[in-house]
Parts: C-alpha cells; structure tokens; sequence
C-alpha cells in the first residue's frame, strides 16, 4: 500500500496543506518553518523544513529529522506507521470500500465518443436543473468545501457571492434521488449531470463552481478536492457560457479596475481581498462576444506567468485593441492564488503593480 500511495499521492498539495501560506515553493522544492509539533519550534527565524517535491522527501535541518510523507504523517499526527498509511490510504481513496469502488464506476462521467440522441436543453430548463442540483447540495454540510479553500487563502464571503458549493459524499444517493424525482431521466443525461448508467457524474468531483449568467446557473464546472484524483476536473456537457463571475460586473462603476485571470482558484482569490475579477477557464478560453461587457472598465490580465499565459494575453491584447479597448498586463512572478498565498504584504504590492501596468498601457496606446 505504501508504494500505491507513493504513486498517486500529489506532493505538492500534501505537504502545503500542513504548511500553508509561509512556505515558499520554487522549482520543486518547498521551504518553510516546520510544522512538526514535538519539533516545538518558535515558529520564528528562518525556515528549517526543506521538501524535495520531486521525490517527496522531508528534512528539518533545525532538528536533522527527515524521511518520507509517510514519516512526515506519522510525525504531523502522533501515530504509528499503520495507521499514517490507512490514513493517507483513505484520503486517496486507495482503500474504498467494494461498495464505493462500484459507485466510482457507475457514477463515471460517459466518454466524450458517447452519441446523444435529442435536441440540447433550452438555456432555462438547463438553468433550473442546474440550480436545483445546487440547491439539493446546499442543504448538506459545506465545511468539507470550506476548508478546502480556507486552505487556499479564500474566504467564505467569496464563496457565498460566487455560489461555490460542496457536495458531500455521503450525500450522494439522496442528492441523485430528488434530481430523478424532479427532472426525466433523459433530460438529464442530455445536461451531462448523468451518464448514460442512470447516475449522478459528479461523484469524485464534488467542489461545484456555478458559471451564472443574468442571475441564472447555467453551466457548472467541479473539481476534486482529493490529492491524486485525474482528471481534477469534470464538467457539464456543452460548452463555458461566459466569463466566470462576470454577473460580479454589474455591481461596478465604469472605469473600475477589473482583472482577467485564469480559473476559479485566482478569481476567488482576488474577491477575497477586495478585488473585482473575472476568470477564464485555462488561458485561451476568452471568446469575442465577451468582450463587449467589459468595455466600460479598466481590465487587467493576470493570467498565469508561462508560456500560454503569455500568449494568451499577446492575442487578447489585439482583440481587445481591434475593439478600441485596452487590456493591460500584469506580471507576477508566480500565479495570482499563490503569490497571495506567499507574500504578506501582496494586497499592496498588487496594487502597486497595477498602477505601474496601467500606465504602460496608456503609454503603448
Ligand atoms: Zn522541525
């Protein structure tokens, strides 16, 4: 088991998840105060718990006590080595039960090759199944959901004002059984929150993100909130509707500053500081017919600092031009959750940087 583990486990998110907003992480190595309670550190002075991502190795250089993220469980935890496998077993979902095992299969989403009899939903009926599914979820407990992203530095305002939901997993059959008792069958299989096996799809995805459109929900995107689960993400059949969270825009004055970023996780996160953001979902995601609600702002790409992101924002830049808009640039050393994540002082620093992308953009125009 303890070789499935090492196979499937995420390091990255192991390890951040006991470290948090200090660590630092750059070319596979983590750096950061070590967490490790018998260690009793000071929780001052320079970081001494250096992790090899690569590898998922451990070292406290302060206390020379190292191994692997099984060790660094035993050590977290207070428990024995069984017990940390079982532990971080479970969490992967290694050890489901044969039960469980046959839910995973039968709640699988059907392949992309699956054909679909039927015309598409109408955007209303689509957008009442949608919120009906929301809802059912609503009712169950959201903690699981809400410390996922407490743990990524988002609050719960933000995910109040964005609709993001958790489904719990224990909650699945009552969940599928009032989506069955209110919707046909066939209807909801053509939306894709059903497979072609009669059964919810969103099983192993249950962190839900609402794209609302005019206050409606058409579309939903949801990703796991499990290490080691591929694919993270599953979504509904048919295709992004808009910008994410561009309702949010309605709110603002013309001229406001908003920001363009990729995905769920950096438009949240800006919310949660204060921002007005909208997300694409991956960097070339943006479409012509979006552009025309964001004319009356000041937009800001803060798309992810690689080499799409790069791209993307070269090819926005003309389309945004061709329109007579300005879309300015924004650099940051690391994507927009994680530099929050790392630096203290970001909400400032990122208003700074957004000044001085302002002016160069006034300047190039
Ligand atoms: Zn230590």
């Amino acid at each position: 088991m303890s070789e499935q583990i090492k196979s499937s486990i995420d390091y990255r998110s192991f390890y951040t998840r006991y470290c948090q907003a200090q660590a630092r992480i750059s070319s596979n190595r983590l750096q950061s105060l070590c967490p490790i309670p018998h260690h009793a550190h000071s929780g001052r002075g320079n970081p001494s718990l250096s992790v090899d991502l690569e590898r998922g190795l451990f070292h406290c250089f302060s206390r020379d006590e190292g191994g692997d993220c099984i060790r660094f469980y035993e050590l977290m935890h207070s428990v024995g080595f069984v017990q940390a496998v079982n532990e971080i077993a479970r969490e992967l979902g290694l050890s489901a039960s044969r039960r469980e095992t046959s839910l995973i299969k039968r709640a699988e989403p059907d392949a992309d090759a699956v054909e679909y009899q039927g015309e598409p939903l109408a955007p209303a009926g689509l957008a009442e199944m949608c919120e009906a599914f929301l809802a059912a979820c609503r009712e169950e407990e959201q903690t699981e959901g809400r410390n996922y992203l407490a743990r990524r530095g988002i609050d719960e305002l933000s995910m109040r004002r964005t609709g993001v939901t958790y489904f719990p997993r224990r909650a699945y059959r009552r969940v599928m059984g009032r989506m069955l008792e209110a919707f046909p069958l066939e209807e909801l299989k053509l939306s894709g929150l059903f497979n072609q096996q009669a059964h919810l799809t969103f099983y192993r995805h249950r962190l839900l993100f609402p794209f609302y459109v005019e206050r409606r929900a058409l579309y939903l995107q949801a990703r796991t909130t499990a290490s080691g689960v591929e694919p993270r993400w599953h979504n509904m059949r048919g295709h992004v509707p808009a910008l994410y969270n561009v309702d949010s825009l309605e709110d603002l004055r013309s001229r406001d500053v908003v920001y363009l970023v990729e995905g769920f996780t950096d438009t949240l996160t800006l919310l949660t500081h204060g921002f007005a953001a909208v997300g694409l979902v991956g960097a070339g995601g943006m479409k012509e017919e979006w552009l025309a609600p964001l004319g009356r702002f000041s937009v800001v790409a803060a798309l992810d600092p690689d080499s799409a992101g790069e791209r993307a924002v070269a090819r926005y830049q003309e389309m945004f031009g061709a329109r007579g808009m300005r879309l300015a640039q924004l650099e940051l050393p690391t994507d927009v959750n994680e530099f929050f994540q790392q630096h203290p002082t970001a909400p400032l620093e990122f208003r700074l940087l957004t000044e001085a992308a302002l002016e160069n953009a006034r300047d190039d125009g």
